[in-house]
């Protein structure tokens, strides 16, 4: 398998047996990844989430008690997770705003590379331009980094004990790309599961998934909105629906 050119996208890896999607915040999973997410679970693939920071800066609310919050996300997260038909959540808990890409929190995600061996890791394009959030360039460049340093053993040596050995994916994939090379078609049904994952953030509501809907009633314009995004991926390559992506498996 090479990388594919803009010119020639390339559609649908094979499902594969274990994958990891590392993202800044509960609920970035299902945005960007949910239908594949759903897709490939559906096919016996084993699903991971690992989630970067605690979400403690998820609402409008001054008054809110931001533990409460971080509890309650991480709670909609597990939910929404096994709405995907996900395995587990692994959280770092850092603060939400103030993800570094930092050696430290990359060696947290190389080992959890490690542990999990996953086969196709998913996370955040860190060469999207004009992405305004911190915590979404952080996270990019940690997946990345994570991987590279998850591979060869004089990087985190610490981490190779009890049976722990170096990992190589076989892909990775950037969602909200800067670039897309790469389609997943997905079904109705995986569609609907994105969404009902997305709806189990209820916290997020207000702040992220009626943001910006216009008039009329928010959850039904919602989840038009979720829907027209995969069609218009999916228009790309003549398909009903589909999530884009920027594949890479030659440095791997
Ligand atoms: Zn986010």
């Amino acid at each position: 398998m090479t990388d594919p050119t803009a010119d020639a996208p390339s559609r649908d890896l094979p499902v594969p047996e274990r994958a990891l999607v590392v993202v800044a915040h509960p609920d970035d999973a299902e945005f960007q990844a949910g239908a594949t997410l759903a897709k490939w679970a559906r096919q016996g693939c084993e699903v991971h989430h690992l989630v970067l920071t605690n979400g403690s800066k998820g609402t409008w609310d001054r008054t809110v008690d931001q533990e409460w919050l971080i509890q309650t996300r991480k709670d909609e997260q597990r939910a929404a997770a096994t709405l995907l038909g996900g395995t587990g959540v692994v959280f770092l808990g850092h603060t939400d705003g103030e993800l570094d890409a930092s050696r430290a929190v990359r060696a947290q995600v190389c080992a959890v590379i490690r542990r999990l061996r996953p086969t196709v890791v998913l996370g955040h394009d860190p060469w999207k331009r004009y992405r305004l959030h911190p915590d979404h360039r952080a996270a990019g460049q940690l997946c990345v980094d994570g991987i590279v340093a998850a591979r060869d053993p004089f990087f985190h040596p610490e981490q190779l004990i009890d049976g722990v050995t170096p990992h190589r994916p076989d892909a990775l994939l950037l969602f909200e790309p800067d670039e897309v090379n790469h389609h997943e078609v997905v079904e109705e049904a995986d569609l609907d599961a994105k969404l009902a994952a997305l709806e189990a953030h209820t916290t997020q509501m207000e702040t992220t998934h009626f943001y910006k809907v216009g008039e009329g009633d928010p959850l039904e314009l919602f989840r038009a909105r979720q829907r027209q995004r995969l069609t218009d991926a999916g228009s790309v390559i003549g398909v009903p629906l589909a999530e884009p992506y920027h594949l890479i498996v030659d440095q791997l």
